[in-house]
């Protein structure tokens, strides 16, 4: 990776927010009572990645208000992921050119350092350059969380240390932080290495039961790539899916609606050349009126 291509901005960030856990963890040692903080936050934290993150922001598996909608990207933006518009720009263009020289973080083709963190690091992973995300766009306020998507992190910061000092600052706060991060960047290459497809998607994604598990149903990753419009990735009751539990609930409470529950592949048009470039049902959301079919 050349040095031009790095963002320094996020290089610098992840280096000051691995140096103040670690001095934090350092300072507040260690109970194992310490803990439930740490997976708590984080719970929340990757239910907020999967459910808000992935499946509604990048993907938009189900109608919901634009009030609602708001409070989905308030909990995107805990995950410190870049939300919710930059995260849905860089993995829509993933679905599109997923494991071809184009996609962002390929450990296939880009090698397993650079699909980890390389590509989260470039200037490459970029919304503006990207594009496809004139559906989120058009909301201002979305654009403002994604603007300063750390605020309401700084936030949770200061809350946790008022409930809970130290412990609940460094594990709940800063260790979940990083858990959220290197799950996800481990994830990127996970899925696309270990495990087994179900479904010839032309590329390399796999399911696999034990990161399906801990992932809260990202995990089923093959069947995702095959049927990426849906809010279902675990396609059976073994296939646990905590974050499609958690569409049903808001479906119940009348939050959302018109979520997609379809199952099995929806790949339609295999490309003819081995480019592998077009081969998929992406949704592209650039039309102000395709946007007006998801929140109102
Ligand atoms: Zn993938
Ligand atoms: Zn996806």
């Amino acid at each position: 990776m050349k040095s031009s291509e790095i963002n320094y901005t996020i290089l610098s960030t992840f280096i000051a927010v691995h140096g103040a856990t670690a001095w934090a963890l350092w300072k507040t040692g260690f109970e194992y009572s310490y803990l439930g903080w740490a997976i708590g936050i984080y719970a929340i934290r990757w239910l907020g990645f999967t459910c808000a993150v992935h499946r509604y922001f990048a993907h938009r598996v189900c109608r919901t208000s634009r009030a609602f909608q708001f409070v989905m990207g308030l909990w995107a933006t805990l995950t410190m992921a870049r939300c919710p518009i930059k995260f849905a720009s860089g993995h829509r263009h993933h679905h599109l050119h997923s494991d071809t020289s184009r996609d962002l973080h390929s450990p296939a083709k880009k090698g397993i350092l650079y699909a980890y963190i390389g590509w989260v690091i470039s200037k490459n992973y970029d919304e503006d350059r990207l594009g496809r995300v004139g559906d989120l766009k058009r909301y201002p306020e979305l654009t403002v969380l994604n603007r300063f998507y750390y605020l309401p992190n700084v936030l949770l910061l200061v809350a946790l240390y008022a409930i809970g000092e130290m412990p609940a600052f460094a594990y709940g706060g800063l260790l979940s932080t990083l858990l959220v991060w290197h799950v996800a960047f481990s994830v990127t290459v996970v899925f696309h290495c270990i495990g087994a497809p179900r479904y010839e998607t032309y590329d390399e994604s796999k399911n696999s039961l034990i990161l399906g598990l801990l992932t809260f149903g990202e995990g089923w990753h093959n069947n995702h790539h095959a049927n990426m419009a849906s809010c279902r990735m675990g396609e059976y009751w073994y296939e646990l899916d905590v974050g499609y539990l958690v569409f049903l609930v808001l479906e119940k409470l009348g939050l959302v609606w018109d979520v997609n529950k379809s199952v099995g592949s929806r790949i339609y048009r295999p490309v003819e050349d081995d480019t592998k470039e077009t081969c998929v049902q992406i949704p592209i959301f650039d039309d102000a009126q395709e946007a007006d079919r998801f929140a109102a």
